[in-house]
């Protein structure tokens, strides 16, 4: 039996890697009127239906074609931390085993100034990771696959699903029969594709993913509301400068100088300083929009305030904010967060020198908010039993 859903898996495509387009010429070689491609599409991204049979409006020989034609993946959750009103962590299970994660992260009432029933969602884009930064969980066991079109557009899909079913106030509201699809509102309304993996290593699925979450027949989630966190491919954010798309970019710098990004991060050997803030420059001046540069403080590593005035050249260079975030620790690496001191000192210099900085202050490390540690622990832990 798994090796026939495996089979299956593989060879047919997923119906919600298909953009709009795509599937109105499917139907039209069926000779289906198209309309039904917008009742598939309300199933798909509004009601979020997690099987064929669930698509009660469209005939039962259509959904037969559909069964044949394509798979509906769903993500399986293996593990969900953390309680509403706080970060959430997910860590779920796709086709071919393999475990990813994502990360909720409710509007901060003292961002928005009210509680807010919307949130971010920070979505992985590859298993593993390639690009191997000597902090990172999601690097240390490799890189194994990039993520399908449809296994980033669920990560959003397969959350607000899980929220819906495990809402104790969920009502008849809910249930697909008394609603119409394009009532439903989307509870994340913002996505930081800052999860597992390099995602611009993952450049066409993760592009063609962030359109249909982006379309009105698909998320409807505004581009403006994406983010991408790259740790630096400068050609891939060359690419990406030129895409109609106003996607916001997220730079993991974590060192000022190609000493310090040498020392941590492998990419830098292949794309400098020098290239990439070039790349950054093109973006800018393209998209006309604020880059943000992420930088981790990394007790002896990055946290020295000589690193404050060529990080303040930079950021003013590319009209940068800066973004700085205590490390959280990851079992097996020596590295640890500075002291509460160091990093306000760190950012207190920033702002001296007019850089527009802001720091981290809550803690995720409860939960492994870090990047790949849920899922670095839970496979450690199925391979001790095994
Ligand atoms: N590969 C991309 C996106 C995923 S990582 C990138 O590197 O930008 C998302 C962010 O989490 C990056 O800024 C990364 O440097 C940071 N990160 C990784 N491990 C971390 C840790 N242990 N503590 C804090 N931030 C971490
Ligand atoms: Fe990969 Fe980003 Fe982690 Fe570096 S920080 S290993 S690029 S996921």
């Amino acid at each position: 039996m798994p090796a026939v859903s495996a089979y299956l898996v593989r060879v047919l495509p997923d119906i919600k890697s298909l953009t709009r387009e795509e599937l109105e010429v499917q139907f039209k070689k069926w000779q289906e009127p198209g309309f039904r491609v917008t009742q598939l599409l309300d199933w798909l991204y509004a009601r979020r239906a997690s099987s064929w049979d669930a698509m009660s409006n469209l005939p039962k020989s259509l959904r037969e074609k559909l069964r044949a034609g394509f798979s509906l993946q769903t993500l399986a959750l293996v593990k969900q931390q953390g309680a509403p009103e706080t970060t959430q962590k997910f860590l779920w299970r796709l086709a071919d085993g393999a475990l990813i994660e994502s990360v909720l992260i409710p509007a901060n009432p003292a961002l928005y100034g009210e509680a807010s029933d919307r949130h971010t969602l920070c979505i992985s884009t590859q298993v593993g990771c390639a690009y191997g930064c000597k902090f990172c969980a999601s690097g240390l066991e490799g890189w194994k696959r990039n993520l399908e079109v449809q296994e980033i557009i669920e990560q959003v899909l397969a959350v607000e699903r899980w929220s819906e079913s495990s809402s104790s106030s969920s009502s008849s509201s809910n249930s697909p029969e008394t609603t119409t699809a394009r009532t439903k509102t989307r509870m994340i309304d913002n996505v930081v594709v800052m999860g597992m993996g390099e995602p611009l290593a993952n450049y066409e699925h993760l592009l063609k993913a962030l359109k249909i979450l982006n379309a009105p027949w698909g998320g409807g989630i505004g581009a403006r509301k994406m983010t991408i966190s790259t740790s630096g491919l400068a050609p891939q954010i060359r690419k990406l400068a030129v895409e109609p798309m106003q996607i916001r970019l997220a730079i993991s710098l974590h060192g000022a100088t190609d000493e310090v990004r040498n020392r941590i991060m492998p990419v830098n050997k292949k794309y400098p300083l020098l290239d990439l803030i070039a790349a950054c420059e093109d973006y800018q001046k393209l998209k006309g929009r604020m880059i943000t540069l992420e930088y981790i403080l990394i007790a002896g590593i990055n946290d020295s305030l000589a690193q404050t005035r060529p990080l303040a050249m930079l950021a003013r260079r590319l009209y940068a904010k800066v973004n700085l975030i205590p490390y959280n620790a990851v079992e097996g690496l020596p590295w640890v967060r500075p002291a509460d001191e160091v990093c306000e000192r760190f950012l207190a210099a920033l702002e001296k020198l007019e850089v527009i900085a802001t720091l981290r202050r809550e803690k995720g490390g409860d939960i492994d908010a870090a990047c790949g540690q849920l899922r670095l622990k839970t496979e450690r832990e199925l391979a001790a039993k095994t």
